[in-house]
């Protein structure tokens, strides 16, 4: 079994509140959010950072993330996207995703 919790997420192995699916990638509520909406967008496959992602893969993970926000009632007021990329970024779990969120103001620069 993987020691990596998003592909044990991925491959049904670990609980996760699962929002989206497909082929590619999953999409699930963020166990600790950080705002009212906060949900994770990862490739099913094992991708550490985003520099080792394809530019079909990052694409896919955003456009699914700008349609998850429509559909969760976060687009009009506005949301963040975050991709944190190793230690200076705070990355905690070492398999690419995207970070959705909003419900709430955020500030800028962020902290
Ligand atoms: P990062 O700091 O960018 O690596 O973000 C990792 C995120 O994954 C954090 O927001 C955690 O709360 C979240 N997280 C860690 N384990 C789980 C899990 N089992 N299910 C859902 N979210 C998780």
């Amino acid at each position: 079994m993987s020691e990596c919790i998003f592909c044990r997420i991925a491959q049904h192995q670990a609980k996760a509140d699962l929002i989206y699916e497909d082929d590619d990638i999953v999409a699930f509520r963020d166990l600790h959010p950080q705002a009212p909406t906060h949900i994770l967008l990862i490739p099913k496959g094992h991708i550490s950072t985003i520099e080792d992602a394809s530019p079909d893969m990052l694409g896919k993970l955003l456009s699914k993330a700008t349609e998850l926000a429509k559909k969760e009632g976060i687009s009009d007021k506005g949301y963040r996207t975050v991709i944190n990329c190793r230690e200076h970024a705070g990355q905690s779990v070492h398999h690419l995703h995207v970070h959705l969120l909003g419900g709430r103001w955020f500030h800028w620069p962020p902290g």
